[in-house]
């Protein structure tokens, strides 16, 4: 068997107020001056405090991300092109020193592809899959504003292409830098803070439950766990540091072992019905008792004590055709159910079944 070797986020800034350090950052790959950095921020924060405290020079560049769908390969694709016409304009056409990208999961998905795809030719969709990425990316910075998915420690970007919802895995994805400040989670929306959140508690469930688990995974996930159960049944003061936490380190959990039936299933739900992650993730984990008995009674009683309604019904109108798609998307992630089966997972993990789970949601 040969172990993984496991490429992990070199630097990393945490703690209330970390952002103000975001200038000496970028700064530090600044060798002259015309060197530009580019900051990709998600919009929701064009108005807010944020957006003035963003430490950019003059010659740098700001784009505002527009994150209504979850990261598109040609939209990576057109932002790469918008960085390097701008660098052709003002700055002989080299590359940015860094690019550093600021709001969720999707948002630091989008960092992570722009910095890749600057010196990596030929669009994003050529390098969705595992190690097919040449060459190291540009610097790249990744500063969480919700918490959960884990992508400011894994080597995925998850994007969706023409055929395909599949992340550039690699271990240039990998930020250079990460910069944890509980402060910029505080303002979440309720209902979005406990889906992003839940996508983590989920991501710790999975991984502890599987049959990949080891001891490695299971520090981070076991932490992970009892930190959302703190943040999701408890009340603290300090629980934005803590959702912070659980969100790193369930990501560093499933980077060593794997994520389970939860998210196969909802690949599929989401590749056809476009639901996005975190809620994609909270419609299946409700009906994975089976699966998960334990983890699904405790999610049940976070939605009680946070008033989170599910929508029901989401497979109740679906064509034959959405239903058959959904089962192939769902039965291609052999890992994730080799992860909760063992190896001989194809006998147990039959269209009859992936159907019968569909259409309880
Ligand atoms: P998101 O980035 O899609 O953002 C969700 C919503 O929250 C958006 O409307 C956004 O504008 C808003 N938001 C973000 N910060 C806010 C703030 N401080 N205040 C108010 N609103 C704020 O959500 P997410 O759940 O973090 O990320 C989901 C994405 O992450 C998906 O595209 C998924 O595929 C991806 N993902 C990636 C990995 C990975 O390892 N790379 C892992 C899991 C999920
Ligand atoms: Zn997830």
């Amino acid at each position: 068997m040969k172990h993984r070797n496991f490429k992990t986020v070199p630097k990393i800034i945490f703690g209330r107020g970390c952002f103000a350090q975001l200038e000496d950052v970028v700064d530090e790959q600044r060798l002259s001056d015309s060197d530009f950095a580019v900051f990709l921020v998600d919009e929701i924060h064009k108005d807010k405090p944020l957006a003035n405290e963003l430490p950019n020079m003059p010659q740098d560049q700001i784009i505002w991300l527009d994150v209504t769908d979850e990261p598109k390969t040609k939209y990576v694709d057109a932002l790469t092109e918008q960085v390097q016409a701008f660098a052709k304009a003002n700055n002989q056409g080299n590359n940015p020193v860094s690019v550093v990208g600021i709001g969720g999961g999707s948002s630091l998905d989008i960092g992570k592809a722009v910095a890749l795809l600057l010196t990596n030719e030929g669009g994003s969709a050529s390098y969705q899959g595992w190690d097919l990425i040449q060459n190291p990316a540009v610097h790249h910075v990744g500063i969480p504003t919700i918490s959960g998915t884990g992508a400011e420690a894994s080597r995925t970007t998850v994007l969706t292409g023409p055929d395909k919802k599949l992340g550039m895995n690699s271990d240039y994805t990998v930020f250079d830098q990460i910069m944890l400040d509980p402060n910029l989670i505080s303002g979440v929306p309720a209902d979005q803070w406990f889906y992003t959140g839940m996508d983590c508690y989920i991501h710790n469930v999975e991984a502890l439950n599987g049959t990949y688990i080891n001891e490695f995974a299971r520090a981070f996930g076991e932490k992970s766990i009892d930190l959302c159960n703190q943040v999701f049944l408890e009340d603290h003061e300090d629980a934005d540091e803590k959702l912070m936490m659980a969100s790193y380190m369930g990501g560093q959990s499933i980077a060593y072992s794997q994520v389970g039936a939860c998210h196969a299933l909802s690949y599929g739900l989401s590749y056809v019905l476009g639901f996005h992650h975190g809620i994609g993730n909270c419609i299946v984990f409700n009906v994975l008792d089976d699966y998960y008995p334990e983890g699904v009674a405790t999610f049940r009683k976070m939605m009680e004590k946070h008033n989170i309604t599910l929508p029901t019904g989401v497979c109740a109108n679906v064509t034959e055709a959405q239903m058959n798609k959904m089962i192939q998307v769902s039965s291609g992630l052999a890992p994730l159910w080799d992860n909760v089966y063992g190896p001989d997972w194809k006998e147990k993990v039959t269209p009859e079944l992936l159907r019968s789970l569909f259409s309880k949601m």
